[in-house]
């Protein structure tokens, strides 16, 4: 399916990117990982993306800093060709609060690496992507929240915010490259088992979620690769739960 297809994939070290990262290698693409901090996690993503039939490679960056987020384009282009699949997918939280305890720091983080970071990315991706730039085209799936539309209260509005930021920069971008062979949108997550979540979090929630269990990564990858992929030629511009029904 994504056979000498490059894929960029944000915050792909763990979690829902790394569950990507091995699903879109598995399907013959070349992948190109960027990741915060965690070497150890990057290399055995690599790693896991070789064994499972397609090739990677893994380069850290701040996707909220200009400089590493054209790093990450230009090594990306270098190794294995201008990505057409951007999965915009760093994202970070904090611990949960009320509104009232955010320190400025707080607020500034979260907008830096979830809003501007991705902001920036999809800057990147539509330069390369582009016909009026001189690309062919491609894909941008960001990775929202269902926070976006649940408001998280008492845990972090701050994050669901952002990804409400998100949600709105997916359908405006979405009519702004539409003639220009890119298509983008977002998915949509709701509780899914990684190691985003504080403490007992998961275990503590999962009864509220109508399919009565959190969601695995690789559900979530298989909803990008979907979004990623011809199968959704004429989808763009949507928001899609993978949620269980919340
Ligand atoms: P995770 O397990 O905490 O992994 C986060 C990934 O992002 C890691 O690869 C991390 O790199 C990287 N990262 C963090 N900050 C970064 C930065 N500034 N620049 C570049 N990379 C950065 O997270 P996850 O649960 O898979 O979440 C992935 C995305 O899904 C996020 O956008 C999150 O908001 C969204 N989401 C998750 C859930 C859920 O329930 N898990 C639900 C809805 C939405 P290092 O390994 O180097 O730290």
């Amino acid at each position: 399916m994504f056979e000498n297809t490059t894929i960029l994939i944000t915050g792909g070290s763990r979690g829902i990117g790394a569950s990507t990262a091995v699903l879109a290698a598995s399907r013959g693409a070349n992948v190109f990982i960027n990741y915060r901090n965690n070497h150890d996690a990057a290399a055995s993503v690599v790693e896991a993306c070789r064994a499972a039939g397609g090739d990677a490679e893994a380069l850290a960056g701040d996707v909220s800093v200009e400089a590493d987020v054209k790093a990450m384009f230009e090594m990306c282009t270098e190794r294995f060709g201008p990505p057409a699949v951007l999965v915009n997918n760093a994202g970070i939280l904090h611990n949960l609060d009320r509104v009232e305890n955010y320190t400025a720091e707080r607020l500034h983080e979260v907008v830096n690496v979830n809003i501007v970071g991705a902001f920036l990315c999809v800057r990147e991706a539509v330069k390369v992507m582009s016909t009026n730039h001189g690309g062919s085209g491609g894909a941008i799936v960001n990775v929202s929240s269902a926070a976006a539309y649940l408001g998280s209260p008492n845990e972090y509005v701050d994050y669901a915010a952002t990804k409400g930021a998100m949600d709105t920069m997916t359908m405006g971008l979405a009519k702004e490259v539409a003639d220009e062979g890119i298509r983008v949108n977002a998915v949509r997550p709701g509780l899914i088992e990684t190691d985003i979540h504080e403490g007992d979090r998961l275990e503590r929630l999962w009864r509220n979620i109508p399919m009565q269990r959190v969601g695995q990564p690789d559900e979530v990858a298989e909803a990008i690769l979907f979004l990623a992929s011809d199968a959704s030629s004429y989808v763009n511009g949507t928001l899609l739960n993978v949620s269980g029904g919340r």
